[in-house]
């Protein structure tokens, strides 16, 4: 029996972390962004696992939709050749931007970042718990969320909005799975402060834009951050224990 995780955001950052452990760990990786990770295919290699990396913007639907109709395909091979018991599913593809007060967002900016942070995660499960049935795989489902999704951040009108959506959608996608006795299970899961793009990128805001600036450089100078490799070693010993719990939101800071 083997395992297979599809991912988002594997380039860089936790979604890197994540393919690179699961790699190592014995379970094969079909991962998704706009930029390749040089790193994986070696690790895939060196660890005889499989691993296959899809280019897609997943801000662009109709795109992920193809992409997720080939991962099937590659799937059913897969399948063909060596049964999978379980099928990881985990959104991690996020933005921070745009980051500045509700008044002086762009219309075009808020679109991309609702279809790369609250809908692409949607399609993506959508997808996949319609092609259960065919597949009969059973599907565990992460969606990366945020400490933000709790708590009003001033400048983050657009990130604490989509973390807030998507820790709702895991909810009620879990009743659901639980009503209909599918055997799926879909977590969220906050990863708390890592040391990533990201955070540069929160790091380069303004004060007028960001009220909590200093605080967030403050992170990075007293060594705050915490490091992917850790997140995600907490995130897949989560996934893969047998009683992960429907529709739970897991929060990082209890478990390190
Ligand atoms: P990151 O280093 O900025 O990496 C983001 C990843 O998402 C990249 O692999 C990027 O790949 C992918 N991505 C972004 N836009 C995409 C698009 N349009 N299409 C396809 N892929 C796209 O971010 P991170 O810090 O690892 O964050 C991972 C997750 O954790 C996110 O959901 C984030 O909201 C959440 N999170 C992070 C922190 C933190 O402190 N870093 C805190 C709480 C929650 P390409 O650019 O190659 O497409």
């Amino acid at each position: 029996m083997a395992k297979l995780a599809v991912i988002t955001g594997v380039s860089r950052g936790l979604g890197a972390s994540l393919a690179n452990l699961l790699l190592e760990s014995g379970i094969d990786v079909i991962g998704i962004s706009r930029s390749e990770n040089r790193r994986l295919p070696t690790t895939a290699k060196e660890n005889n696992q499989f691993y296959r990396h899809f280019a897609c913007d997943v801000s662009d639907i109709p795109q992920l939709e193809e992409t997720a109709r080939l991962i099937e395909e590659e799937i059913k091979v897969k399948d063909a050749e060596q049964e999978i018991d379980t099928i990881f599913i985990l959104n991690n593809a996020g933005v921070v931007h745009p980051i500045d007060q509700s008044q002086y967002l762009k219309s075009k900016e808020l679109i991309d970042h609702v279809m790369i942070n609250s809908i692409a995660p949607m399609v993506l499960t959508n997808y996949f718990l319609k092609k259960q049935k065919e597949l009969e795989i059973p599907l565990v489902i992460a969606n990366v969320s945020s400490g933000a999704a709790d708590n009003p951040i001033f400048g983050w009108s657009a990130y604490c909005s989509t973390k807030a959506s998507l820790n709702m959608y895991t909810r009620t996608v879990a009743l659901e799975q639980e009503e209909l006795k599918t055997g799926n299970r879909i977590i969220a899961f906050s990863p708390g402060i890592m040391d990533t793009d990201m955070q540069t990128e929160i790091r380069s805001s303004t004060k007028d834009q960001f009220a909590e600036i200093e605080k967030f450089k403050d992170y990075k100078v007293n060594n705050s951050l915490r490091q992917t490799d850790l997140v995600a070693g907490v995130l897949i010993d989560i996934i893969t224990d047998e009683d992960v719990r429907n529709g739970e939101i897991y929060y990082i800071n209890d478990y390190i």
